[in-house]
Parts: C-alpha cells; structure tokens; sequence
C-alpha cells in the first residue's frame, strides 16, 4: 500500500471473513490455470485479470465508512519503511479476474450504503496493474459505490481524465518533501507525486494525504517543512493530513523474503513529536489527524 503502516488493518467481526486470504499463489484459481503463458500475458495487458496480493473489510482506515481494500500486486517504489514489501514484486498472490472481482465487491452494497464506504484499491501500487484497475473503478463506480485508490502517486499519469471521474477519494502518500530526501525513502523520484496533487487540487478531486514519521529518515524539521509547503498548495481539496507514526512491525516480513531490512534499530515517534509535526501543517490551515 501506498503509506506503508497500515498494512495491519483490522476486521470487523460483524464482515468477519477475510473475502480471500494472502493467497498462495500464481495460477491458484483453477480456470486460470488453464491459461497458457502468452494468453496470461495479454489478459494482464488488457485488465481481464490481475494479481491481487489480499482483501480485507476494514473500518476507520483507508477511507470513510466501512471499506473493502483491495491489495494489488506490484509497486515501483522500496520505502525502506514499507510494511507489505511482499507486495513490491509481482509475486505473491492469487490470480482473478475482473468480472469475478466486481461481482463480489457488488455484493457488500448495503455494507457500503450503510456505513458510507466503498471499495479502496491499494497494494502494493493500484495503477501498477493499471488495466485492470480501470476496468474495476469504472465498474464498480457506475453501480453508485463509492471509490479511493491508495496510491504513492508516483505513477499518477497513467491516470486518465476519464479514470479520475471514477475515482472518489483519493488517499496520497507524500513520502517526503525534497527529491533527494524522496529518493533515500523511497528509490524513485518525487516530481511525478507532485504533479499529480498538482492536477488532482485543478480539478478539486477529494484528496487525503498521509505523511509517515520516520526517526532519521523523515522527521527532519526541514523535510516536515517541505512536505508541509507541498500539501499546502492544494488546501482547496486535501480534505485531511494523517501524520502517522512509524512503526516496525513489517521488519519480519522483509527478514522472511531475506530483503535487508535498514530500520531494524529504529523506534517509533515519540508522540510529543508527532505532534509537533501535525502543527506544522494545522498551520497550513489544513486538516490533520
Ligand atoms: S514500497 Fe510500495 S507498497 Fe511499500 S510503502 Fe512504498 S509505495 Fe507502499
């Protein structure tokens, strides 16, 4: 996902399943394994299935009301902080196509009516499997079900005008505020975030911007000031800034795909501190949580 900390979610025990779990793997859904390698190829191409790393039915999290997320294989980027980074390459999770994927998420309707949620495509990265997540958001958006997409921004381009129609809420990570910084965090370029809240504030598409603290890594008064000067250009429609505080309970998965993981001596924020930050962009006038 996009943030990076809110890979743990929790489930409500009253939508108690998990709609399906981590999967095991490529081809585990039987139809699909018929497919051959070339005919696998062109159905990713052209959005007919995708890998999905998980589901989970949360609340409080991801957006407003009751969400269904949707974690999708595949992310551009390495935040030395990321909590999924078994969602980084295009390995883990099941195969599914994208009539059966919208059916199901068409069947929490009244979930959604009632609590005032939707459908959150997260990862990983949603715009990496981008075919497919277009044909969901137009999908699912057209049945009257609210949409967010957790994204880095970072391939924010390949958003179209069209796509961003079906796009409700959308939940950016600005990971941090100057290039260098950016690349230390992250290992890609900050530029193409920008320009993507620059054109998501042109057209006043609803936006949430979430900052992650990090000790050495991101707190720095000058980068929280970076950030801080980024997300104020776009007070028109950042609805709301979560300063979340690093946490490391990721670290197992990377030592479990043998990643080095470079946080291992890194605590969390002290909450003074988290504070402090959230003061920085309340100062922006926006809202901060
Ligand atoms: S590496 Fe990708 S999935 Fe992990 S925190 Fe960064 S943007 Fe999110």
């Amino acid at each position: 996902m996009g943030d990076g900390t809110t890979g743990v979610v929790t489930l409500q025990p009253e939508e108690g399943e998990k709609v399906r779990g981590v999967a095991s793997g490529l081809g585990s859904d039987n139809s699909l394994d018929e497919l051959g390698r070339p005919e696998l190829m062109e159905a990713r191409r052209t959005g007919d299935i995708a890998l999905v790393h998980s589901w989970e039915i949360v609340t409080a999290v991801d957006g407003p009301g009751t969400r269904m997320t949707m974690f999708l294989s595949g992310c551009p980027l390495r935040c030395q902080y990321c909590h999924n980074p078994d969602t980084m390459e295009m390995k883990t999770g099941t195969l599914e196509r994208v009539e059966d994927v919208v059916k199901r998420i068409k069947r929490y309707k009244p979930v959604f009516r009632a609590s005032g949620g939707g459908l959150t495509i997260s990862g990983g990265e949603p715009l990496f499997q981008m075919a497919f997540t277009r044909r969901v958001l137009k999908a699912v958006h057209d049945e009257g079900i609210h949409t967010a997409i957790d994204t880095s921004g970072f391939l924010g381009a390949r958003l179209t005008d069209e796509d961003l129609e079906n796009i409700d809420l959308v939940l950016l990570d600005v990971k941090s505020g100057d290039e260098e910084t950016y690349r230390t965090v992250t290992g890609r370029q900050l530029a193409p975030t920008i320009k993507f809240g620059d054109r998501l504030s042109a057209i006043d598409k609803p936006v949430w911007v979430r900052f992650v603290v990090v000790p050495g890594l991101t707190d720095s008064p000058e980068n929280v000031r970076n950030v801080a000067d980024i997300v104020g250009r776009w007070t028109n429609n950042v609805q709301r800034v979560e300063v979340l505080p690093f946490h490391n309970m990721g670290a197992d998965k990377w030592h479990d795909l043998g990643m080095k993981y470079n946080l291992e001596d890194t605590k969390p924020p002290k909450a003074e501190d988290v504070e402090k930050i959230r003061n920085v962009f309340r100062a922006k006038r926006l809202e901060v949580h």
